[in-house]
């Protein structure tokens, strides 16, 4: 392969929103032919939490947490999650042309020729990296160091961190991990599923050798002289314009904020790609999306593809064609890149939060639609949920039932009254005991359902981040159902999800207990539920 040549610029470490501005500006500079290809190190001073491009802070950031300990909040122009960025960290950005030899068009594969270079440079410091698809570095099935990207015209940007001294305490309470990735990365185990390079090598190695191992590896993969070269006076131009509006509220929060209003219907979906969250801000009187939020951890090409896919759904009728068509004409028209998520993924989601709706049918008020979620199958075919399915964690810590299938009715919590509903309703109320317990009950759910042919579904209460985290696994199992979210801060919230899966969680939860009771009242046994049907 031809060597070709490239800079390499490493940078002093700077604020978040210097190092950001510095990422637009360069790349800005690179897709007008106006800067060459460059491997540039960034590191930040102070240390600061950086959301994905499509992310809302209010959603991944304790800001609280971040103020109180004086490290910056900043949005980066790549998409991706949230990511923790000390001092010590140290990050690696690619900037260069599309059309450059060896780079793959497609996303997918390249993350992998991106990472390479990486990979190469860390085994180069004793440490047997490897990538694994989409875009992460592990080792030893650990990650290292978490990658991104994105485009501007012909020019990208690919950019990952490597972790060098890694403090987990304070990542965990300056991040709301997003709860949706739980099943994957349970927040205990972070440790156990990251490492870093002092945990892999006995100490840190200095920042200069890292750079050069990286420097090295980048090297061999691209085939290309990197060599020091500074910034030239446009790219400093760009970048002294681009520094005020990335300190900017404008753009750390940007739009992406959704409102607390009665009239927002929310859903969310775990994709192979990440986390879609939407919001669709309506005007119900007449069946209208205003406008609509798309955020979360996905990548999509180019940047503002996913502003053009709200664009296409502001002003359009609330129902389910409008959607799906709107949807399919944007993908088919602008063939974003969405690397492992398409426009189904999406129809679903949207579809999802237009049918709250249909809730009120129902007998839910509009400010609680967000609360009810449905498994299985759509609300407009729920019908004569045989089993009330009860959360252990809504029993006081010193109720003997706590850990059993039963209540006494004692009156001390709102499960007795629940007890009373089902034997009112005729429904067989159940207390769930642990993970493991939900489902071999779901399992003798469906083995019923499907022995006797009738329906068999449940109403039931959980939290949203249980509900996403298990969708899968609800839907898989087949039983169709309905959930009512709870009403307090829940083992997610306390980090004590994984006692909490054990059936160990030592806190107390409340039901919404109005909410569950016309939930139950209106999809329970009684046959069919008994909202105005059209
Ligand atoms: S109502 Fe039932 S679950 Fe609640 S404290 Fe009494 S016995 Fe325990």
């Amino acid at each position: 392969m031809a060597v070709s040549s490239w800079r390499l610029l490493d940078t002093p470490p700077m604020s978040a929103a210097e190092n950001m501005a510095l990422d637009q500006a360069m790349l800005r500079a690179r897709a007008e032919g106006k800067a060459p290809d460059t491997l540039r190190f960034m590191q930040v001073r102070p240390r600061a939490v950086l959301v994905g491009f499509h992310q809302s802070v209010e959603q991944e950031v304790r800001e609280d947490f971040c103020r109180r300990n004086g490290i910056e909040i900043n949005r980066r122009i790549t998409g991706g999650g949230a990511l923790f960025f000390d001092e010590s960290q140290i990050g690696w950005e690619i900037f260069a042309s599309r059309d450059w030899p060896g780079i793959p068009r497609r996303a997918e594969a390249l993350y992998r020729k991106m990472c390479e270079g990486a990979v190469l440079g860390l085994r180069r410091l004793g440490v047997l990296a490897r990538f694994r698809p989409k875009n992460d570095i592990e080792v030893g099935r650990r990650k290292i160091s978490g990658t991104g990207g994105t485009f501007e015209g012909d020019a990208f940007l690919f950019q990952g961190t490597l972790l060098v001294d890694f403090d987990a305490g304070t990542m965990l309470r300056a991040l709301r991990i997003p709860l949706e990735k739980l099943k994957d990365k349970e927040v205990r185990a972070v440790k156990r599923r990251v490492t870093w390079l002092s945990e892999e090598l006995g100490s840190a190695p200095p920042a200069p050798v890292i750079k050069a191992a990286l420097a090295e590896g980048f090297s061999r993969s691209l085939g290309a002289d990197i060599r020091p070269g500074p910034l030239n006076a446009h790219e400093r131009r760009l970048f002294r314009a681009a520094r005020s509006r990335f300190c900017s509220d404008d753009w750390i929060y940007s739009a992406r904020r959704p409102p607390e209003s009665r009239q927002v219907l929310r859903s969310s979906l775990k994709t192979k790609g990440g986390l879609i969250r939407v919001s669709l801000v309506t005007d119900p009187p007449a069946r209208r999306i205003n406008y609509a939020l798309v955020t979360g951890d996905f990548f999509a090409f180019p940047k503002d593809t996913i502003m053009n896919l709200e664009a296409r759904l502001k002003d359009l009728p609330l129902d389910i064609r409008s959607i799906r068509r709107a949807v399919l004409a944007y993908f088919r028209e602008e063939r974003p890149e969405i690397p492992f998520t398409g426009p189904e993924d999406f129809i679903a989601v949207l579809t999802e939060a237009a049918r709250k709706t249909e809730l009120t049918r129902y007998g839910i008020p509009m400010e609680d639609v967000n609360n009810v979620y449905f498994v299985a199958e759509p609300p407009n075919r729920q019908k004569g949920a045989r089993y009330l399915l009860l959360p252990y964690c809504a029993k006081p810590l010193d109720c003997k039932w706590r850990k059993r299938d039963g209540c006494a009715g004692c009156g001390r919590c709102a499960i007795g009254d629940m007890y009373a509903l089902a034997r009112e309703k005729g429904m067989t109320p159940i207390s769930i005991n642990s993970y493991h317990h939900l489902e071999r009950v779901l399992g003798e759910i469906r083995r019923k359902k499907e022995g006797q042919k009738g329906r068999k579904g449940f109403v039931g209460s959980c939290c949203e981040a249980f509900y996403i985290k298990h969708r899968e696994d609800f839907e898989r199992m087949g039983v169709p159902g309905v959930l009512v979210d709870i009403d307090s801060r829940t083992c997610y919230d306390l980090y004590k999800d994984a006692e909490a899966h054990q059936g160990r969680f030592d806190r107390m939860t409340r039901l919404k207990a109005g909410l569950f009771r016309t939930v139950a009242d209106r999809f329970g046994a009684r046959g069919r539920p008994r909202g105005k049907r059209k």
